[in-house]
C-alpha cells in the first residue's frame, strides 16, 4: 500500500532537511548574535539573535535616537 513509496519518500525529505542545514549560509555570524544591548535613555532592548545582525551595525536607537553609546550591554 505504498509504503515503500511513502519511506523513500522520506528519507528524501530527510536528506534535503540535512543539506538545506549544511548550506545554511554563514554559521560563524549568527553563533555571535548573542548579545543584548539596552538603551540606558529609553529602555529600547537591541536583541542581536532577534535582529539577525551585530549591535554594531546599530547607528542609532530607534526610539530615542540616541547613537550606540547610549547602549549598555545587558548580556
Ligand atoms: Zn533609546
Amino acid at each position: 500500500m505504498g509504503t515503500i513509496l511513502e519511506g523513500l519518500r522520506f528519507s528524501n525529505l530527510r536528506r534535503s532537511i540535512e543539506n538545506s542545514e549544511d548550506s545554511g549560509g554563514k554559521p560563524e555570524e549568527t553563533k555571535t548574535l548573542r548579545g543584548v544591548y539596552r538603551c540606558r535613555v529609553c529602555g529600547y532592548i537591541f536583541d542581536e539573535s532577534l535582529e539577525g545582525k551585530p549591535f554594531s551595525t546599530l547607528e542609532k536607537c530607534p526610539i530615542c535616537k540616541q547613537g550606540p553609546g547610549a547602549f549598555q550591554q545587558v548580556r
